[in-house]
């Protein structure tokens, strides 16, 4: 029974249904049954009032004449009303006749004296007056109600009640029993039954129940069909979502696997957590350093260059940056070295993400460039670009207090101009050489010798403080130019060099006016008739000295 009321909406609401219907029809049984007995308590009165009114006229003549047999009669006759359980007529208190529904008098009583008795409830008196005078009492005519008999009629009609509040109960029960069963249950159950087959993926839908297209059941179709619509096309979106992940996560797979690129994760104390094969062959790590333990291999590997890879973990950490630098290092056990981009970003919690790239061939070709750019193709010494870059490293060096004291010899080659018009640019360019070979094979290999352009090299003799030195040097190179030069069988040339001297100490660093002087130095060496040096000191002590 329970399991029936939980499981079944037609049970419990005929339960429930009924259940009221008793409630409320026990009160109202109740309440009739109240107002019934006290209705029929009145009733009982005015039927009683009623039969009293119709014999009072005998009465009078019967009390008048104190006729004690038709006092009797009238009692009996009065007793017939079912209401009456006793008549008593009495003139003070003598009584003329008694009948009650226990003792039926058939014949005239004497006159006897009245004992004194409690009123009983519901006990009707009335006054008897002559027949002659109206205002004459001649008896008291004293109906007591027959309240057995009243009760049993209120007590039938309230039964009679009781049973139609059952009855209607019992329809209202049935009806709502029809009702839900073919209104709400039975569509329920028909949507439920549906549901169970129903394949949303092959496009099945529920149908609308006929008659509940507009009502709350047809709502509950539609609602129900567009949450299966809505879930289907979540699950086709995940499903495709599934795919493309598993696609991707295998494509990032082959990629870690087959990147040239080294790819490695590190913990904030730089330790390696995991890296693809080409970390492994990027950093010559054998099968055997595998086998080892290999989370310390950046750190070992980075020997003397710990300190900026662990600026670029706490930048990447700190800053949230992607981290870039270069490190020159010797690799797994080798004595080659390379040149290894390292980025570093922040990945997940305490986890950072690694490239790491072989970047030699790119750094070589990068340092050539710069050789080149700084390099006099024809001589092999620098060039004008690479003397002001030495200039501007001196000078770096002087700002911060590193610089020394050196010469700077500007030589201009003698009559060059000739070589070129007699025996053609080749030839000028083979003395040129030659010339370069000279300065070169005449100064320390610390020493810095560019040609500025044409005839025209420049000398930078560094930490050199003493001016003899500096002469010598001049002298040297001014001997060895002017021999004559072979350049083919039986063809020499004759050159010469005139040089401007100056010096600066550190203290007084000016590169310009290092030059400028230098520069005067020479053309007054050229002004002078050439294949000679001149000397320009700080204090501007021109002493000057041919060869
Ligand atoms: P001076 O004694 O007064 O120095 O006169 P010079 O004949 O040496 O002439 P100058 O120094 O004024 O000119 C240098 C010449 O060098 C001018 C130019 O034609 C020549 N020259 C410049 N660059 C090159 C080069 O790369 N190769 C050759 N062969 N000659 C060059
Ligand atoms: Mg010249």
């Amino acid at each position: 029974m329970l399991r029936l009321l939980r499981t079944s909406i037609v049970y419990r609401s005929a339960f429930i249904v009924l259940g009221i219907a008793l409630l409320v029809g026990s009160f109202f049984a109740l309440f009739s049954y109240q107002f019934s007995a006290q209705s029929e308590q009145e009733q009982a009165n005015q039927r009683m009032h009623a039969s009293l009114s119709t014999v009072e006229s005998t009465a009078s003549i019967a009390c008048f004449l104190l006729d004690q047999n038709l006092a009797s009669e009238l009692a009996r006759g009065l007793l017939k009303n079912g209401d009456i359980s006793r008549v008593l007529i009495f003139s003070g208190d003598k009584i003329l006749a008694e009948a009650s529904k226990q003792l039926v008098q058939n014949q005239a009583t004497p006159v006897v004296t009245m004992q004194p008795e409690a009123k009983a409830p519901g006990q009707l008196e009335q006054e008897i007056f002559s027949p002659f005078n109206a205002k004459e009492k001649v008896c008291n005519i004293r109906l007591d109600p027959n309240m057995e008999f009243i009760r049993e009629q209120s007590a039938s009609k309230a039964r009679f009640i009781v049973y139609l509040l059952l009855m209607q109960a019992l329809v209202m029960a049935s009806a709502v029993v029809y009702v839900v069963l073919t209104m709400i249950t039975r569509p329920i159950k028909n949507i439920s039954d549906r549901l169970h087959t129903l394949s949303p993926e092959a496009g099945d839908k529920l149908g609308l129940p006929d008659g509940n297209e507009k009502d709350e059941i047809g709502q509950l179709v539609r609602d129900v069909n567009t949450l299966v619509a809505n879930l289907l096309t979540t699950l086709d979106e995940e499903r495709s979502l599934r795919i493309r992940h598993a696609i991707g996560e295998k494509k990032f797979q082959t990629i870690f696997e087959n990147a040239e690129t080294g790819i490695f994760q590190l913990n904030f104390s730089a330790e390696l957590l995991s890296y693809n094969p080409a970390f492994l062959r990027m950093f010559n790590l054998t099968d055997a350093h595998q086998r080892g333990n290999i989370s310390n291999v950046l750190t070992l590997m980075l020997e003397g260059q710990e300190l900026r890879l662990h600026l670029m973990i706490d930048a990447a950490i700190n800053e949230s940056k992607v981290m870039s630098d270069d490190f020159y290092i010797q690799v797994g056990g080798s004595s080659q070295k390379k040149w290894i981009n390292l980025v570093i970003s922040p990945a997940e919690d305490g986890v950072l993400q690694g490239l790491a790239n072989d970047i030699t061939e790119r750094k070589l070709k990068e340092e050539n460039a710069n050789q080149l750019a700084v390099t006099d193709h024809l001589t092999g010494l620098n060039n004008r670009l690479g003397f002001e870059k030495e200039i501007a490293r001196l000078s770096n060096e002087h700002e911060n207090g590193y610089a020394q004291g050196f010469f700077l010899l500007m030589i201009d080659l003698d009559k060059f101009k000739q070589v070129n018009d007699t025996y053609g640019h080749t030839i000028g360019d083979q003395v040129l050489c030659h010339f370069a070979h000279i300065a070169t094979s005449t100064v320390r290999k610390s020493d810095f010798i560019a040609r500025l352009g044409g005839d025209e090299f420049v000398i930078l003799l560094q930490n050199l403080t003493h001016q003899s030195k500096a002469e010598e040097i001049a002298k040297k190179i001014i001997s060895q130019a002017s021999q004559d030069i072979v350049i083919t069988d039986g063809v020499s040339v004759k050159i010469g060099a005139s040089i401007g001297i100056s010096y600066t100490d550190p203290q007084a660093f000016d590169p310009n006016e290092l030059l400028r002087r230098a520069d005067t130095a020479m053309y007054d060496v050229k002004r002078s008739g050439r294949n000679a040096y001149r000397v320009v000191n700080l204090e501007g002590v021109d002493t000057t000295q041919l060869s």
